[in-house]
């Protein structure tokens, strides 16, 4: 297959000083395998780079642009005048990015979110599927960057700014890479799954020349289609996650969701700005249910976060109870540094905070003796992670690694880690389960 490489125009405008930023950029692009375009026409995007010393240097810079916007259309501008932004936006409010002078990082990051890195088998000094953490038989894949709400106790906005959305194309690439290197699961992860692609209104791209929107649901079915176990984490609760479920009932995707509730209280929920906190939660998990009975749901929730009453916090173990969540896990509120809930009134003294804590994890402990329970005398496919003596170390479509649950196999030491084998469940214990091969 021949590899596309993507092609950048460049105009250099200003003082040596300019100019030597324009060499940096043009340097990192050329490492990281980018083509430098000679024409506008040939371009996937251009950068200008600016002078805004005096006003004739200005107007020199406003008409670069001009030229590039109406020539190509994509641009990026950065340099002296891309401190002035407001000029620039006037004029041309559709430039894919404006930044200062010296300013390789944003440069480069505007670039990557609007034209996908090219990969060069021959010169990269990583393996086709980069450089792994986990083990051969399954891989994390990230498909956005950043987040776009606010939520009180977080801080990662202000460290990774704001959504930035792989391309389809990039990520269904690193999906298929990984599965020809035996890769078996793949574990879809970001810090807000559902909003993937809102970023980039949704915009198609190509893989195997077929058109794909960056959207959830699209994204889902596409890597469905490579026949490997896809589960989605960090998924929020919003209407259009609905759409996913069928392809869990399908078997295209594991029915398998990841969903961050955090609490079940209104007004807490809108105190700690969480995304889809005016969705009726257990209203939409008894219709997923209903689409696919056999989905397994796991959460995280907080307890303790600054003014919850008590009553809120019984409100919490009802929706516990009434939910009936496959997996949970559950912290005690503490403030992180440069998080607005910092401001917030009523902090839950320590002894309450642990008490909650316990009582909901009690709570939770029954729920999920209930749902083990059910599972004995089923029978599963299980996904073999490691050996511990005579047993092999495996998990069902409903424990992701490291956060859920194991199946425990009997008899299960030829077995290789990545080999897929149905199994019968003899019995569990708080967390795992234990099985026979099912013959
Ligand atoms: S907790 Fe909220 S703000 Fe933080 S990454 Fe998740 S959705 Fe974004």
């Amino acid at each position: 297959m021949e590899t596309y490489i993507p092609k950048v125009g460049f105009v250099s405008l200003g003082c040596p000083k300019a100019g030597s930023d324009s060499e940096r950029i043009l340097t990192q692009l050329r490492a990281e395998g980018y083509d430098i375009s000679k024409s506008y026409q040939e371009a996937d995007l251009v950068i200008v780079n600016t002078c805004g010393f005096i006003d004739s240097a200005i107007k020199e810079s406003m008409d670069a642009i001009g030229e590039a916007v109406k020539k190509n259309g994509k641009v990026i501008v950065t340099g002296c005048l891309g401190a002035k932004k407001e000029i620039i936006e006037k004029e041309y409010p559709n430039l894919l990015a404006i930044t200062g002078p010296h300013a390789l990082n944003e440069v480069m990051t505007a670039i990557h979110s609007h034209l996908d890195k090219p990969h060069d088998p021959f010169n990269d000094l990583v393996p086709p599927q980069g450089v792994r953490l986990t083990p051969k038989h399954y891989a994390y894949l990230k498909i956005s960057e950043g987040c776009n709400h606010r939520c009180s106790f977080c801080i990662i906005p202000s460290m990774r700014g704001d959504l930035v959305s792989r391309s389809i194309d990039d990520v269904m690439t690193e999906a298929e890479i990984l599965v020809n290197s035996g890769v078996s699961e793949i574990l879809v992860i970001s810090q807000d799954t559902s909003a993937y692609g809102v970023d980039i209104k949704y915009r198609s791209g190509f893989w195997h020349g077929r058109p794909i929107k960056t959207k959830l649901y699209d994204l889902a079915e596409a890597l469905g289609s490579l026949g490997v176990w896809i589960r989605m984490h960090y998924v929020y609760p919003y209407p259009h996650v609905d759409d996913i479920i069928p392809l869990m009932t399908e078997g295209i995707i594991l029915p398998y969701l990841d969903v961050p509730f955090q609490h079940a209280s209104p007004r807490i929920l809108k105190l700690m700005k969480r995304p889809a906190s005016a969705e009726n939660n257990l209203l939409r998990i008894n219709q997923w249910r209903k689409i696919c009975p056999d989905i397994a749901i796991r959460s995280t929730f907080i307890v303790g976060f600054p003014g919850e009453t008590d009553a809120e916090f019984e409100a919490l173990l009802d929706f516990l109870k009434e939910a009936e969540l496959d997996r949970v896990g559950c912290f005690k509120y503490s403030s992180v540094n440069g998080a607005t809930a910092n401001l917030l009134e009523g902090k839950v003294p320590e002894a309450i905070k642990e008490n909650r804590l316990q009582r909901f994890m009690e709570t939770q402990a029954r729920i999920s003796h209930k749902k083990l329970q059910a599972k004995v005398g089923k029978v599963f496919t299980v996904l073999v992670d490691s050996h511990e003596g005579n047993y092999a170390v495996a998990r069902s479509m409903a424990d992701a690694p490291d956060i859920d649950g194991k199946v425990y196999l009997r008899d299960g030491k030829l077995l290789k880690a990545g080999d897929f084998v149905d199994v019968k469940i003899d019995s569990y214990n708080q967390h795992d389960l234990f099985a026979s091969p099912n013959v």
